[in-house]
């Protein structure tokens, strides 16, 4: 529909729909809601998709007729490793199967760097002089706090429809031998759904860098989470790094976090073999093996590469009508008003919505005022400092539709009273 832009509204006018957005937002207050738009959580008839786990394993041993209860097995079980070598383009003995978590895989990876450096690297990261990542934002909140645990300082670069700002990554790498790696999150990225084309990924792949062990933590965790019948197909980073000259740059994170149990399932790493060598090496300092019991269990449930891309639909069944749900909200309610924007994500978790400059934390303390959690404002840059102060994240999976639908008409009355504050302020 068209509407009229609230900036080109006359004083009186604005004045008027400022009067209107308080009253809509005095009455819900006045409800008393208690909504919850903050983390990216499975909603738990997501869960229930893969119940079927909790009656498995049939038998304990593995393909190779190995004892899964018992000791051993460091790189994790073979089956389930080819498996997802297959989602992820890469070659089974590249592939490491973990425990539940690939964060903490991410974790790892970065301790030992920094503890001993990587395979191509002249010395620890821990006896570099600074050490400093690129981060695209908007970006994954846990990436930051990781980076910021170990004061490696973040470059920011802008994260484009395409993925990270190729030629402003490629720029900052080219002269500083201080920027060590950098994040991307190549699928369905958290928070705006970017997808990374296969340029951007070819660029990052083999741009020259001033370091000479420049790692790129591509960490996949929505590879197979679509949301449409159009299914992105992230790059095969590993051939083009290696394809460049670069074969260790790249780590590659994925886990089913998001597609069987998100406490439960198995976090994986892709790597080239001189440095699944080298992870291994350091992980077998302190393991003597993963949970094999639970890798058999999810080897059984999906049986194949294709089964994990079946059961993704399920997922796409319960959540596309919540994100359809958003982009309702958001459209109806916003609309042509010249106060906001958002991303149309065909995948993922996440929709990221950037309201007029220096009103986010004011919509978010305004939403909580009327019982709707959102994240922080701030919460998708290094060290939840959101220059423009104007990006927000919202996860639609966790609750039920209508509260979806709930939560986001608070979320829209929010963003409007703070953009009529805002520019009635300066009228
Ligand atoms: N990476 C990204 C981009 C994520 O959004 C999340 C979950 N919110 C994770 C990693 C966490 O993955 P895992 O559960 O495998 O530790």
């Amino acid at each position: 529909q068209s509407r009229t832009p609230l900036t080109d509204l006359s004083p009186e006018a604005l004045a008027d729909f400022a009067r209107e957005q308080r009253a809509a937002y005095d009455e819900l207050v006045a409800k008393g809601l208690k909504l919850d738009l903050t983390r990216g959580k499975p909603a738990s008839n997501q869960l229930d998709l893969s119940n079927g786990l909790l009656a498995l394993p049939d038998g304990v041993t593995d393909a190779s007729g190995t004892d899964t209860r018992n000791y051993g097995g460091l790189q994790g079980i073979a089956e389930l490793r080819e498996m997802f070598a297959e989602l992820l383009w890469v070659e089974p003995e590249q592939v490491i199967a973990g425990g539940n978590s690939s964060l903490t895989m991410m974790k790892d990876t970065l301790v030992d760097l920094w503890i001993w450096g990587g395979v191509d690297s002249p010395r620890p990261w821990s006896q570099e002089e600074s050490v400093k990542f690129i981060c695209p934002v908007p970006g994954y909140d846990r990436h930051f706090t990781l980076l910021a645990a170990f004061g490696i300082e973040m470059v920011t670069v802008p994260m484009n429809d395409d993925g990270p700002d190729a030629a402003a990554v490629a720029r900052l790498v080219a002269d500083d031998p201080s920027i060590k790696g950098m994040w991307v999150v190549p699928t369905y990225a958290n928070p705006s759904g970017a997808i990374a084309s296969h340029e951007v990924s070819a660029a990052l792949a083999s741009m020259p860098t001033a370091a000479p062990d420049f790692k790129i933590f591509w960490d996949n965790a929505y590879a197979f989470h679509h949301l449409t019948e159009d299914e992105a197909k992230s790059a095969d980073i590993l051939t083009l790094a290696s394809a460049a000259g670069h074969p260790h740059r790249p780590f590659i994170f994925a886990s089913t976090s998001k597609i069987t149990f998100a406490g439960a399932g198995v976090g994986f790493l892709a790597a080239s073999t001189e440095n699944v060598k080298w992870w291994l090496g350091h992980l077998g300092k302190g393991s003597i093996g993963p949970d094999k019991v639970n890798q058999l269990r999810h080897a059984q449930f999906f049986k194949t590469a294709q089964g994990v891309r079946d059961h993704m639909t399920g997922h796409r069944d319960i959540i596309a009508p919540k994100f359809a749900e958003v982009q309702r909200v958001l459209r109806e309610r916003l609309g042509g008003l010249g106060v906001a924007t958002w991303t149309d994500p065909t995948g993922g978790y996440f929709v990221s919505l950037d309201v007029l400059d220096g009103t986010a934390a004011r919509v978010v303390e305004l939403a909580k005022a009327a019982g709707v959690a959102l994240t922080p404002a701030g919460s998708s840059f290094p060290h939840c400092d959101d220059p423009d102060d104007r990006n927000i994240r919202l996860a639609p999976t966790f609750p039920p539709l209508d509260q979806v639908t709930e939560a986001m008409e608070a979320v829209a009355t929010c963003v409007l009273v703070a953009a009529a504050e805002k520019l009635g302020a300066s009228a």
